[in-house]
């Protein structure tokens, strides 16, 4: 049977409604609230070659209906002010943080091919200098990550997240490799701002 290579990609959306991660108010625990304002907002999820995934996260602005306190709770998978999920962030870091070592224009590009999400190399490149002290103090060292993101996203009821074996042999090995990938490269970025000595 001959193969159809010609098929098309696809968008899967995926709904994440308010309730399914509402964790209740943060005064009292009531998980009983009236609506002051909603919201919708759709990110990138990481997908492949041929399936876009989209998020389309429902957020709330609420009052307790207990004892009076009003506000916005957020998904942490869904970070404010981004339009991609904390999952694309974390690819993105690993992938320039790790051993990889990958430029914020190869990223870019993998993650436009790969993974159909759509971002600019100059947004990745800010997301690594912003985040990549907090990655590689609070994360990136711990790289059984499914330990870390899986209690964000278990409130999928549509998503099944079952870990990866940790790639790496040892944590340990792993925190000295991207630790002393920072230090080159911050090592290099030293070099490279010294005035070069004019030559007599
Ligand atoms: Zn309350």
């Amino acid at each position: 049977m001959d193969l159809q290579f010609t098929l098309p990609s696809r968008t899967q959306i995926t709904n994440i409604g308010f309730d399914s991660y509402y964790q209740g108010c943060p005064g009292c625990k009531s998980k009983i609230y009236a609506v002051q304002h909603t919201s919708h907002k759709s990110v990138q999820e990481i997908g492949t070659p041929f399936i876009r995934n989209i998020h389309n996260v429902e957020s709330k602005t609420v009052r307790c209906g207990k004892c009076g306190w009003q506000g916005s709770p957020e998904h942490p998978y869904y970070p404010k002010n981004y339009t991609v999920t904390l999952g694309v962030i974390t690819y993105a870091l690993k992938a320039a943080l790790g051993t990889d070592n990958c430029s914020a224009k190869t990223i870019a590009s993998q993650l436009h091919s790969q993974h159909h999400v759509d971002i600019d190399d100059k947004t990745v490149q800010k997301w690594i200098d912003h985040h990549q002290d907090t990655f590689l103090n609070e994360i990136g060292c711990d790289w059984d990550t499914p330990a870390v993101i899986s209690p964000l996203i278990s409130s999928f009821p549509s998503l099944e997240v079952t870990p990866d074996p940790p790639p790496y042999a040892s944590k340990k090995s792993l925190r000295e490799r991207m630790r002393s990938t920072l230090q080159a490269k911050l090592f290099l970025q030293q070099i490279q701002r010294r005035p070069s000595r004019s030559e007599s």
